[in-house]
């Protein structure tokens, strides 16, 4: 080894530029996040050759004076912070006061600034040689700031290679100006690429406007597809919006987390989201949102990596559960009540659900609003003549509810025998909108209409028709009200012939023994037996057969890492779902506009009833306005 020699400046801050600098998109993400520190209104991003040849950033901020301006090229030279306690709670992006050293380290960069608003006075300043000495000249520039930086890895020509195409350099810049314009909606920001305009955000503040700037950043399919998520609690907020799970993606390329304005990709908020939407989404697809976390500054340390991209939580635990607890509320809120649908006035009890639909047996059982029905009958009968003035529905309703009306019955049959049963369902639809018409409202998902192929239903509800998967919405029926019945009523467990004993490590015997209760609530009784050993005594009987012991560990990996773990009731809840998979309506199965009716009451009132078990839409609607459109009907 030779002898240990100070490194020049220059050196020293390509060292850094490793880690800070590592393609063209790094570089636009310290240049635009010191402009938002600036208090830029209004940023403008110029690039050329997806910013290998020049990226220019010019804001409209504080500016940096003519003293300081050798200072902001130099490094550990900030000026955010001054002590360890402001290091603690960070409010600015940037703090590490080494971007403007390293990237000047890599390429030609050249700093115009002015202070002051009144005059165009400006001083430009680049550093150059070994020890990077700064040069300052005077320039003409209005208040604010622009950082011109050509020719990036000119000297680092091994960094040059690792560049991919142009297109993909370009991508990844495009989605770091994508994510700041998102955390900053009340910024303009504009962004051209080898003199075409790519991206030209006004500022928002209404909510309209913020809605606009989401459509253009995140596609107007997902501001269509999307529900607000809003939620408080004590020293933590989450705002945002989530994508319904039928909007999921192939890739995880729509995900956006921000921690008090920061673009974060961090394991645990990921595994909390993921926890979060693990039962409506096929496996392989990935969640879309946009979601904004507020935290006490001090309660996180953002000081763990060069680039800032990953955090530090003081009680990731807290956080991880409120995560998780908000968004899978959001999703399990997701029903047809809460989607765009209008309530609209409508029906007496008559004509709403005729019964509740038996999973298991997929019949359906009268109760409750017999009396009702039988008085509209009676009402009706005497006026029924040659067109009887009830439906099917009802006359079914009443003969499966036992009550013997031999008149309706009479009534029943010649109807059948002159319109066929296809012309009864279209009957009970009309007596369905004239009772809307007159009293009541209109359930979300509307009054059956007749049953397509043996596998949709057809509904009408004020806005238009609604298509229903029976299948599908059936399964999730099935699956919500197991896994329900489950939760009531507890795992059932069942001892193990043999006890397993596993070896562990201690501290995972520790969160064995912290964590008892936790396990008793999963179906599992484990028991400390040395310093490094559990023995499995009782495990969920749905689990029989099951490789318990990897089972073991991977809930202790998790408790370790999250502070809680799903996998046994993700587990439970795949038996489940296959379970409800194989109990549910057939395609194929002719159902009677009772039964209809009955399970589109039943996905109302469901959790999660949007989607089937596998994440795929139950149900879709078609709003006169779209009808109209497909007939070219003039409005
Ligand atoms: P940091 O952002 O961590 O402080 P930088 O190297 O990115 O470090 O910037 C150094 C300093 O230069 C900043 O602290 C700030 O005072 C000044 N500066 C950089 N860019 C701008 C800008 N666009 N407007 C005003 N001041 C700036
Ligand atoms: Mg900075």
């Amino acid at each position: 080894m030779s002898r240990i020699k100070r490194l020049s400046s220059r050196l020293a801050n390509q060292i850094a530029a490793g880690e800070v600098v590592e393609r063209p998109a790094s570089v636009v993400k310290e240049l635009l996040e010191n402009s938002l520190d600036a208090g830029a209104r209004k940023v403008e991003i110029d690039i050329e050759a997806a910013g290998s040849k020049l990226i220019r950033v010019r804001d409209d901020g504080v500016g940096v004076s003519e003293e300081d301006l050798p200072l902001a090229l130099d490094r550990h030279a900030t000026s955010k912070i001054d002590s360890l306690d402001d290091l603690e709670q960070v409010t600015s992006l940037g703090f590490r006061g080494e971007a403007l050293a390293s990237i000047s380290s890599v390429a030609h960069l050249t700093l115009t600034s002015n202070t002051d608003s009144e005059s165009s006075s400006g001083f430009a300043a680049s550093s150059s040689g070994r020890e990077m000495q700064v040069k300052l000249r005077p320039a003409p520039h209005p208040r604010g700031t622009t950082v011109e930086v050509r020719d990036l890895f000119f000297n680092t020509p091994a960094r040059r290679k690792f560049l991919k195409t142009e297109r993909t350099e370009f991508g990844h810049l495009e989605d770091v100006v994508k994510r700041l314009a998102l955390s900053r909606p009340d910024v303009a920001f504009s962004l051209r690429h080898n003199g075409r305009q790519i991206h030209d955000l006004r500022p928002a503040q209404a909510e309209q406007e913020r809605l606009r700037r989401l459509a253009s950043l995140c596609g107007p399919a997902f501001v269509e597809n999307t529900v607000e998520v809003d939620r408080s609690a004590a020293e933590l907020s989450l705002r945002g919006w989530v994508a319904q799970p039928t909007f999921s993606r192939s890739q995880a390329d729509l995900q956006h987390f921000f921690v008090n304005g920061r673009y974060i990709k961090d394991k645990l908020i990921a595994h909390a989201v993921r926890q979060a939407f693990s039962d409506v989404l096929y496996h392989g697809r990935h969640p879309a949102f946009v979601l904004f976390l507020e935290i006490d500054p001090s309660a996180v340390d953002v000081n763990v990596h060069p680039t800032k991209h990953e955090v530090r939580f003081r009680d990731g635990r807290a956080v991880h559960s409120f995560i998780y607890s908000t968004l899978h509320r959001t999703v399990a809120d997701l029903r047809p009540d809460s989607q765009n649908l209008t309530p609209a006035p409508a029906p007496s009890a008559a004509s709403a659900p005729a019964g509740r639909l038996d999973l298991i047996t997929g019949e359906v059982i009268q109760q409750g609003n017999l009396g009702l029905a039988q008085q509209r009958l009676e009402q009706q009968g005497s006026s029924a003549g040659e067109s009887p003035g009830w439906s099917i529905a009802q006359a079914e309703a009443i003969s499966v509810g036992g009550a013997n009306m031999a008149g309706a019955a009479a009534q029943l049959s010649s109807y059948r025998r002159l319109y066929g049963d296809r012309g009864a369902g279209n009957r009970a639809s009309y007596e369905a909108a004239q009772i809307s018409e007159s009293d009541g409202t209109v359930p979300p998902l509307g009054f059956a209409l007749a049953q397509l192929h043996g596998v949709y239903v057809l509904a009408e509800n004020a806005d238009g028709l609604i298509l229903v998967d029976m299948h599908a919405a059936h399964e999730r029926i099935v699956y919500e009200r197991l896994k329900a019945a489950r939760d009531e009523q507890g795992i059932p467990r069942q001892p193990l012939l043999v006890p397993q004993t596993v070896a562990v490590s201690q501290r995972e015997c520790q969160l064995v023994d912290e964590h008892g209760a936790f396990f008793a609530t999963l179906g599992l009784l484990v028991d400390v037996t040395g310093e490094e050993s559990v023995v499995i005594r009782e495990i969920p009987v749905s689990l029989k057969g099951a490789n318990v012991e990897q089972l073991l560990r991977d809930v202790l990996s998790d408790l370790a890492e999250y502070g809680s773990s799903e996998r046994i009731l993700e587990h439970e809840n795949e038996i489940l779902s296959t379970m409800a998979c194989h109990g549910s309506v057939r395609a194929n199965r002719q159902l009677t506009v009772p039964e209809m009716n009955a399970l589109l009451r039943s996905m109302e009132e469901t959790e999660r009833s949007g989607q089937c078990n596998h994440g795929r839409p139950t149900w879709s609607e078609l709003t006169l306005t779209e009808l109209d459109r497909l007939f070219l009907r003039g409005r």
